[in-house]
């Protein structure tokens, strides 16, 4: 999480824009939420694949949200998606047990959506031992960046026991991945520099959700969107314009060129929460289930 160059919105926008702009996104959002209310209904087959968002937040758990972390689950695989510090709690609210995991997916370095990470190790050493195996795949450094923090927080912990469990690959901007039932086409977004961050396809068992990670606004969203099933976006502001976070005016501007079937919000931050009256679009929150 970055601050943001300017924030206030009187010294971003020429006056009488914001209004307008606003109410233009809102009835776009509506229409567009009415139309995924109507798709789904009755009768409908069961999901092959469902996520349940663990943690709606933003880093600074605005409105009391958990931290980054999402689970997605299909027959082949259960795959986590990024860890904030509030893992564990997200996961045992859910009910998911941490040993029942195959992969973990890290969208980029930054704290809330990695720091989780040591604690689910701890919960592997002490709690949940039966873990077989569990793939970590994220952009370059997560795996020296995991150990360091576990070293500094849990220095004398033998998690060595763990180590030989986990295995740590690096996912390269627009390339795809393939693991046990899953597959991950992921691109480089607008949000770190020096480090990478992702947004990522993850397709399982025939479906698959795009997340967009942290970002600014990129084209590249757009593409990676075609045909997802469900679609996540990070919306941390509403007011305030930054380079490397997405706003909700941005969105709902660009929301008819996404082609994914459902598009949810989330990594909600104080201004998305504030205003949510004014957004049009499905919110997520802690403990929320999407099936695909
Ligand atoms: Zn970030
Ligand atoms: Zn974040």
């Amino acid at each position: 999480m970055q601050r943001p160059r300017i924030s206030g919105r009187d010294a971003i926008r020429p006056a009488g824009e914001p209004r307008r702009r606003n109410r233009l996104a809102h009835e776009l959002g509506m229409s567009i939420a009415h139309k995924q209310l109507k798709a789904g209904g009755d009768g409908a087959p069961p999901p092959s694949a469902t996520l349940t968002v663990l943690g709606a937040g933003d880093a600074f758990a605005s409105g009391g949200r958990l931290q980054a972390s999402y689970v997605l689950r299909s027959k082949s695989a259960n795959v986590l998606i990024d860890a904030g510090p509030t893992l564990l709690a997200g996961l045992k609210r859910a009910g998911i047990e941490a040993a029942t995991l195959n992969l973990a997916l890290i969208t980029h370095l930054h704290g809330d959506h990695f720091a989780g990470l040591p604690f689910l190790i701890l919960e592997y050493l002490y709690e949940s031992p039966a873990l077989r195996r569990l793939t970590i795949a994220g952009p370059r450094n997560l795996e020296s960046r995991v150990w360091a923090m576990f070293r500094l927080m849990y220095p004398k912990s033998p998690a060595e026991r763990v180590a030989r469990k986990l295995k740590f690959v690096t996912l390269k901007p627009g390339t795809r991945s393939r693991f046990a039932g899953v597959t991950v086409d992921c691109i480089r977004t607008p949000h770190t520099t020096g480090d990478v961050s992702l947004a990522l396809k993850v397709t399982t068992d025939g479906k698959s959700l795009v997340f967009s990670g942290d970002t600014g606004w990129t084209e590249d969203l757009v593409a990676l969107s075609a045909n997802a099933d469900l679609m996540l976006l990070e919306c941390t502001y509403f007011e305030t314009e930054a380079a490397f976070h997405l706003s909700y005016p941005r969105i709902a501007a660009n929301l008819e060129r996404f082609k994914a079937r459902r598009v949810v919000l989330t990594h909600l931050g104080r201004e998305t929460l504030r205003r949510s009256g004014e957004i049009g679009l499905e919110m997520a929150y802690d403990g929320m289930t999407l099936p695909l």
